[in-house]
């Protein structure tokens, strides 16, 4: 079966080259594995008995990592314990354009008789080779494509034989956005941290309890990584908030310069450069009657009563805390100047806080 694509391209001299480009698919490439009596493979290189001397898997299966960990654990992969993996030529392409020296250590292992790892030329697979879609970046569609070969040995292997039963395809990565996909298509993965713990268990420099090795557990506990590392995001940022807040709080009501960085429909967002901060001063507040508001998107400008914001105006504001919610303070900025009757805010008498005095020590 052959896949052409055709495309043209500028060449230097300014002219215009057709350049076709052809894909054999093929329907001749074997899995490499004992176990299968339906490939017409004469010597298979990954072993039916394919378990390793530790507490890792109670059942023989076959690892597939991604470009990541092969770039990041080649030292793992080249223990001795570990035998019996699939290099997918996506892999083996992508580790060849990274790194040079991973490149160089992986072929070695994968002519390293003892070591069974077995190439699987996905690329030119009837049933692995994929197209990449409208929109996919050439690293999603190679993460696609390791998912999709990972999923066709699985099937592969499940129907080739039946005393292949619990023999299984690992797919190894530490990439969250490939473990989500590849849980979505139901398959064995290991998520981040727990990679390395695993492996580090695979060659015996670590030991493990059971329940890292049950699936469901296994899960749950990637589950939870996840949902703390989402949460220690969203405490980060609050704690930005919360040091702002704190440090405007303690200097009452203040008058700074700032320029205008965006222009919306009701509002100006103002940035002031003394304090890298960003406030939006808002036109229509509820507790006063709303100025007359003209938004032009092609400016984009606001006109506020007769007069026109642009984005880097120069500004005055007010900023102060807003504490009447003491759940949800808020910074809050107001309009000093330009002045305009109805809208701005007078400038506050207070005048910026002295530094404070040094302590005695
Ligand atoms: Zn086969």
């Amino acid at each position: 079966m052959l896949k052409s694509k055709t495309f043209v391209k500028k060449t230097r001299s300014g002219g215009v080259m057709k350049i076709v480009r052809e894909h054999y698919l093929r329907d001749d490439i074997w899995c490499g594995s004992e176990v299968c009596a339906e490939c017409k493979q004469e010597s298979a290189v990954l072993q039916r008995d394919a378990c390793i001397e530790s507490n890792l898997c109670t059942y023989p299966h076959y690892l597939i990592p991604d470009t990541n960990v092969v770039l990041h654990q080649i030292d793992v992969l080249e223990d001795p314990v570990i035998r019996n993996v699939i290099i997918l030529q996506t892999v083996l392409q992508e580790v060849r354009h990274r790194s040079a020296p991973v490149y160089k250590r992986l072929k070695d292992i994968i002519h390293e008789k003892e070591k069974h790892f077995y190439t699987f030329t996905n690329e030119h697979h009837r049933d692995t080779f994929i197209e990449r879609e409208p929109g996919e970046s050439a690293n999603d569609r190679n993460d696609r494509a390791i998912r999709v070969a990972t999923k066709w040995y699985s099937q592969h292997l499940k129907t080739s034989e039946s005393d292949a039963e619990g023999l299984k395809v690992v797919l190894l990565t530490n990439d969250q956005g490939n473990t989500q996909k590849a849980e979505e298509s139901s398959l064995l993965v290991y998520a981040d941290i727990i990679v390395h713990r695993l492996l580090a268990v695979a060659i015996a420099a670590d030991s493990t309890y059971p329940d890292l090795m049950d699936k469901h557990k296994q899960s749950a506990l990637a589950n939870n990584l996840n949902y703390r590392h989402k949460m220690s995001q969203y405490a980060q940022r609050a704690s930005v908030a919360f040091h702002t807040q704190l440090f405007f709080k303690s200097r009452g009501i203040l008058n700074e310069a700032g320029y205008v960085l965006f222009v919306r429909k009701n509002a100006i967002i103002v940035l002031i450069p003394k304090f890298g901060l960003e406030g939006t001063v808002f036109f229509d507040t509820k507790d006063k009657a709303a100025p007359n508001l003209v938004f032009d998107e092609e400016g984009p400008t606001l006109k506020v009563e007769q007069h026109n914001f642009c984005i880097f105006d120069k500004v005055k504001v007010t900023i102060s805390l807003d504490a009447s919610n003491i759940q949800h303070q808020k910074i809050r900025m107001a309009l000093i100047d330009p002045v305009i009757p109805g809208v701005s805010v007078p400038a506050p008498d207070v005048e910026p806080q002295a530094k404070k005095p040094k302590l005695d020590r």
